[in-house]
């Protein structure tokens, strides 16, 4: 399998390649060359697999058994939710009127990224001890991904951890989650300032090529193409524990909503969307509502500043995935995302060319509508959850998924 960059310049990588690589180097983001699609018999072998099991299935399809052999890929994940607390992993509990709520927080942390983070520091870790190379991760966090990648890495051997927090601004818990770890390769440092403030030496640090590559610096953020495949398996197993029977035609149609910041997870479910998996996808926003104005009006463009939120996790100005969303959503034209994407970052300001928002509106907005949300409780979600406008706090790792019996 081939990753090819969003924005069409740089060269086609394989998947340890992407796994290395933040941006490619013409600034866009990793994605399959060609998405295969799944048949009604696959999706039928899939329906009764368990949450590790789908994520074998899915690395396996996307990563290349010549890269990294099946059985070795398969340890690899067993050896990376081994310290989840829940048998099965990941828990889809059932409320009334087919709600239901996946349960993403049974990790060490209790944040979803766990689930992503830990697999594909699992992965760095094989191909890391396969070239006898090492790397040093470089973090900015608000808490979820800080704590998330500390416990991910933590005693790896080949790789070291240097996290940034901002003092006082994280949670308690979080805090203490990173800096009581012991092993010898987490560095974590708490800097005066907010998260934005704390991203600017990060992005000076990145943004020296040189110094990035003598001390082989990486970050492990959520454009990280490892991240987002990981993340399709919650979708799958969704899917799956909400359908008792795949004998209708056509399948049961599901809807999962997604509380969005970086748009990672939203990303991944639509890319197992366009794999063939019936879900429909409601992204959930508070008031950081970038992608609610591009969807609602084409309207991609900055807000003034980040707007706190009880769900801090979700307080992000650029949704950073949104790139392959509007690259899947234009049908892989690297030109048209390029254009986009290059304007955005010259002016903060783009309306999606009417092509593209049609696009949305005509073919995805049943499948693509927006909620928006604004931190209130999650009662009120569940009374409300549709297409349009709802009220939900970001409940650290779930995700609201609605269909079937
Ligand atoms: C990271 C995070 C999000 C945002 O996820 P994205 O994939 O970046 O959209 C939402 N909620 C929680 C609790 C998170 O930790």
């Amino acid at each position: 399998m081939w990753y090819v960059s969003t924005r069409g310049v740089a060269p086609r990588v394989n998947f340890e390649g992407a796994l290395f690589s933040g941006y490619a180097p013409d600034g866009g983001l990793f994605m399959p060359e060609e998405l295969p699609q799944l048949d009604r018999e696959t999706l039928c072998q899939w329906s009764t697999l368990s949450y590790p099991g789908l994520v074998k299935e899915l690395c396996a399809l996307f990563i290349g058994s010549e890269l990294l052999p099946k059985d070795e890929l398969n340890d690899l994940i067993d050896r990376a939710f081994s310290r989840f607390r829940h048998r099965e992993v990941v828990h889809l509990s059932r409320l009334r009127n087919g709600l239901n709520v996946l349960e993403l927080w049974h990790g060490v942390t209790y944040a979803f990224k766990d689930l992503s983070l830990s697999c594909t520091a699992q992965f760095l870790q094989y191909f890391l001890e396969k070239r006898e190379k090492h790397v040093t991760v470089v973090v900015g966090t608000s808490g979820d991904t800080g704590s998330a990648a500390i416990e991910s890495v933590q005693g790896a051997k080949n790789m070291d951890i240097i996290v940034l927090l901002p003092k006082g601004h994280c949670t308690k818990i979080q805090e203490l989650q990173m800096t009581t770890v012991l092993k010898q390769n987490v560095h974590v440092f708490g800097v005066e300032g907010n998260s934005d403030e704390l991203d600017e030496p990060i992005k000076t640090v990145f943004a020296d090529v040189a110094f990035v590559k003598k001390h082989n610096l990486m970050s492990l953020n959520s454009i990280n193409w490892s991240r987002v495949l990981v993340q399709m398996a919650h979708h799958f197993f969704a899917y799956f524990q909400c359908t008792p029977s795949l004998d209708t035609h056509p399948l049961p149609l599901v809807e999962v909503v997604v509380p969005t910041g970086a748009a990672g997870n939203l990303a991944a479910g639509y890319i197992a969307q366009k794999i063939g998996l019936p879900i429909r996808l409601v992204v959930a926003v508070n008031r950081n509502d970038i992608i609610h104005r591009t969807v609602q009006q084409g309207d991609f463009s900055l807000s003034e500043a980040v707007k706190s939120t009880l769900a801090s996790a979700m307080d992000i100005q650029v949704p950073y995935n949104m790139e392959r969303v509007f690259w899947l959503l234009s049908g892989s034209d690297s030109q048209v995302t390029r254009a986009l994407m290059e304007q955005f970052e010259r002016t903060q300001s783009v309306n999606l060319p009417k092509e593209l928002h049609s696009k949305w509106e005509r073919q995805d907005y049943e499948k693509m509508a927006v909620m928006e949300c604004d931190g209130c409780c999650v009662e009120l979600c569940l009374g409300n959850c549709g297409p349009r406008r709802g009220s939900m706090t970001d409940i650290p790792g779930t995700a609201m998924v609605r269909g079937g019996g």
